[in-house]
């Protein structure tokens, strides 16, 4: 038997639950349980991957300059004061890795990303689950749970599972009231789908403790190759690449997450998809008796009478070939999620839970 013990609160780290992706005995399935873009990446993506194939003996940028400007001009935002991550959520930990440790509180929301308390822990902090409201983030109870050793308070926006905004005057009010000491992340890791929508940044530009994250795993397509980024004052994006590996990103995934971001045309019609999908499909549940919130995202939450319905409909569709999200593990007890797929995915969704609900599909 070994003697070697892990480091104290390790063990306490949950393992990471994705989305499920086969279902045993049904051969072909469709996934809807990660909020993956179903149309793919962009194909200037796809030919940016084949094309950095021939400089793979070569090792990838360190700093990443060509996709931060790509970024910058994006989205109108400083490049320097950009930094890349192995998805966002490599940025995230970083956030906690450098301003956080044992003896400290990060503060999440009780719908929030299960990442959050999971980084929590791997600096050794202590993470705290506050309350929302009716699925939407609740700023009064936030601050009622801050205390001086608060360093890190998380919020999704638009949410994870839940698909509702926090309004901006609260995200203002929030930023003015906590300490200086204590750092707010804006995870605006769906930001994309929203309309006119900066994800952050401009909270960013006015508090100095204010951080977002953005990712390329969501609209772009891209989850696969992992990427994400963060913004940040200049002095925090400073400290934070002190404790990121030189080269985090292969150059494949910075070939993809450039050519992605600069096919403008793609996520138009991605954006465009999405929106009227998503209208489509949760309008037709309405119908049936399985509402939803009014969704910001790739994915709707929808609801049913209790648990036991929510599991006994998501057993169902898993006969169907249709993966969805179990989501009691966030708090929400009697909802699944659905990502919003391609047409067909919708239509076999709404056939599906038509079904289940005794109509005719
Ligand atoms: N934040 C939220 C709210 C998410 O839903 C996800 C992915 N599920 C992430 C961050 C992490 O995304 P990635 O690491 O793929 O960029």
């Amino acid at each position: 038997m070994t003697k070697i013990t892990p480091q104290p609160g390790i063990m306490d780290i949950a393992l990471y639950q994705g989305g499920q992706s086969h279902v045993a005995g049904v051969k072909h399935v469709i996934k809807l349980s990660s909020n993956e873009n179903p149309f793919g990446p962009s194909p200037k993506a796809i030919e940016a991957v084949r094309d950095s194939a021939a400089t793979l003996n070569r090792y990838p940028s360190t700093d990443h300059a060509s996709l931060r400007d790509a970024i910058g001009t994006r989205h109108g935002l400083n490049p320097a004061r950009i930094i890349c991550g192995v998805g966002s959520d490599e940025v995230l930990q970083f956030v906690a890795q450098a301003y956080a440790g044992p003896g400290d509180e990060v503060i999440y929301t009780e719908h929030g990303f299960s990442m959050y308390p999971i980084i929590a822990r791997m600096v050794g902090a202590t993470p705290l689950m506050v309350a929302e409201k009716n699925r939407h983030v609740d700023v009064d109870n936030i601050l009622a749970a801050v205390t001086d050793q608060t360093r890190i308070v998380f919020v999704t926006n638009p949410g994870n599972p839940t698909s509702t905004m926090i309004p901006e005057a609260e995200l203002v009010r929030l930023a003015e009231a906590l300490p200086q000491t204590c750092l707010m992340v804006v995870d605006g890791a769906y930001a994309e789908f929203v309309a006119d929508f900066d994800g952050g940044a401009a909270l960013v530009d006015r508090f100095e403790n204010v951080v977002m994250t953005r990712t390329f795993s969501k609209i772009y397509g891209l989850g696969g190759m992992r990427v994400g980024w963060g913004y940040a004052a200049q002095s925090i994006i400073d400290v934070l690449n002190r404790v990121r590996q030189p080269f985090n990103l292969s150059l494949t995934a910075l070939a993809a997450a450039e050519a992605a971001i600069r096919d403008e045309d793609y996520l138009t019609f991605c954006h465009s998809e999405n929106a009227r999908l998503r209208v489509w499909l949760s309008e037709e549940l309405a119908k049936v008796g399985v509402p939803s919130d009014a969704s910001c995202t790739n994915f709707i939450l929808v609801r049913f009478e209790d648990q036991a319905e929510a599991e006994a409909c998501d057993d169902y569709l898993k006969t169907k070939g249709l993966i969805v999200r179990r989501v009691a593990g966030y708090n929400l007890l009697n909802a699944l999620r659905i990502t919003v797929g391609d047409e067909e995915a919708c239509r076999r969704v709404v056939a599906a839970i038509t079904a289940f609900k005794g109509g005719v599909a």
